[in-house]
């Protein structure tokens, strides 16, 4: 029960990770042209703003948008190449359509998982028309030989393949209409540096602030047509995990509350108990970042452990922890990360009520033992059960 209901609040829009390795892979199955046709399957569309000034914080990467949107529109060229980063839900997909909306210009919308072949790649690019937006979602999971297609499309606006094998084999150039290309990654560091240097504009997201979270639950509330007092609204935006998508789904599922008990309007203590009700508890945490935080006090007094006994433990992907559940633990001082692995900080203990099992407070890493799991490195594979 717990899980169904708050997994959907956490997982990513477009392919979660367990669902992808389980074979459901319906994207690698399409055409290129079905690629570029079928657009994004996120169920939030309606959700999202449309234009840069409806869209909320990320102050920075706003006006550096606006000015190379402007720049690009005045010179009738395309716009620069440009690459989103950060942890998922923070607003790069709705980034790449509001860059198409501002230029006015077609999005055509893909995912790095979905294009297998270097030849269905430079079918994709060689689809698009004057002005396109290509969006890549999780471009740092393009292979090596569909990233060597984009390098010249990136830079010359054209790409070479091979006619034929052996002896007879013939390069051939063919020019591409000027397009932009917006990718987006949760890995910037898993980014080749070939790749990465040819995007003009790197942009990096930032987690959300609580009173952005708040402007932005209380306009997914209204579009959403359900009623939420402001001090709901800060108790949700505390919860989201300062994250928008969070905060959205928090609001659909306080929605479904509202509509099955018959309330008018949500107030804050009906949020409160909803939200505990989901598991959810005061600092956003779900039910799978409390049993990784007590794992690591409980079993490893504190850390480090290493992100396969977790994802072992805990029966999950190792990307799922890292893309999914991480981010937001390190950014709010829960956990810390090291060579050796992951710590609890003590923040942590004293969050699930484990002060009691903190070493010395004037030196917090006394009471932490290295395991004998953290000696392997991130990669070693030997230890899992
Ligand atoms: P990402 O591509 O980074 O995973 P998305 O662009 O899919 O994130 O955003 C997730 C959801 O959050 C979407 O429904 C989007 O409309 C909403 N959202 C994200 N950022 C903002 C923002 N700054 N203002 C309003 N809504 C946002």
């Amino acid at each position: 029960m717990h899980a169904q209901v708050v997994e959907p609040i956490h997982g990513s829009k477009r392919s979660n990770h367990l669902a992808e390795n389980r074979g459901m892979q319906s994207m690698t199955q399409q055409t290129p042209e079905e690629i570029l046709a079928g657009g994004s399957d996120d169920d939030d569309r309606a959700l999202r703003p449309r234009r840069l000034r409806d869209f909320v914080g990320q102050t920075d990467i706003k006006e550096k948008l606006a000015v190379a949107v402007a720049a690009a529109r005045t010179r009738g060229e395309a716009l620069d190449h440009v690459l989103f980063s950060g942890p998922p839900g923070l607003g790069k997909t709705t980034l790449a359509g509001i860059i198409a909306s501002e230029l006015d210009a077609r999005l055509q919308t893909t995912s790095a998982p979905a294009i297998s072949k270097p030849r269905d790649l430079a079918r994709i690019l060689t689809l698009l028309e004057e002005g396109d937006v290509l969006f890549i979602d999780e471009i740092h999971r393009l292979s090596r030989p569909c990233e060597e297609i984009l390098y010249p499309a990136m830079e010359d606006g054209c790409i070479d393949f091979v006619i034929g094998e052996g002896m007879s084999a013939q390069s051939v150039k063919l020019h591409l209409k000027p397009f932009t290309l917006v990718g987006a990654t949760t890995r910037s560091g898993m980014l080749s540096s070939p790749l990465k240097s040819r995007f003009g504009l790197e942009l990096k997201l930032d987690f959300y602030s609580e009173e952005d979270l708040r402007h932005i639950i209380m306009r997914s509330a209204a579009l959403l047509q359900v009623l939420v007092d402001e001090e709901a609204a800060v108790e949700m935006a505390r919860r989201a995990r300062m994250t928008p998508r969070v905060a959205i789904r928090l609001v659909r599922r306080i929605r479904d509350y509202v509509t099955v008990e018959k309330i008018d309007r949500a107030n804050r203590a009906f949020v409160q108990s909803c939200l505990e009700r989901l598991g959810i508890d005061a600092l956003g945490l779900i039910e799978l970042d409390r049993r990784l935080l007590r794992l690591m006090i409980e079993r490893y007094k504190g850390g480090p452990v290493g992100i396969k006994t977790l994802a072992a433990l805990v029966d999950e992907e190792e990307r799922t922890l890292e893309e999914d559940h991480e981010p937001y633990m390190l950014r709010s001082a829960l956990m810390e990360k090291s060579p050796q692995g992951r710590l609890a900080t003590r923040k942590a203990y004293e969050h699930l009520d484990c002060l009691h099992l903190w070493g010395s407070p004037d030196r917090p890493n006394e009471n932490r033992q290295r395991t004998d799991d953290d000696a392997h490195t991130p990669d070693s594979q030997s230890y899992l059960f």
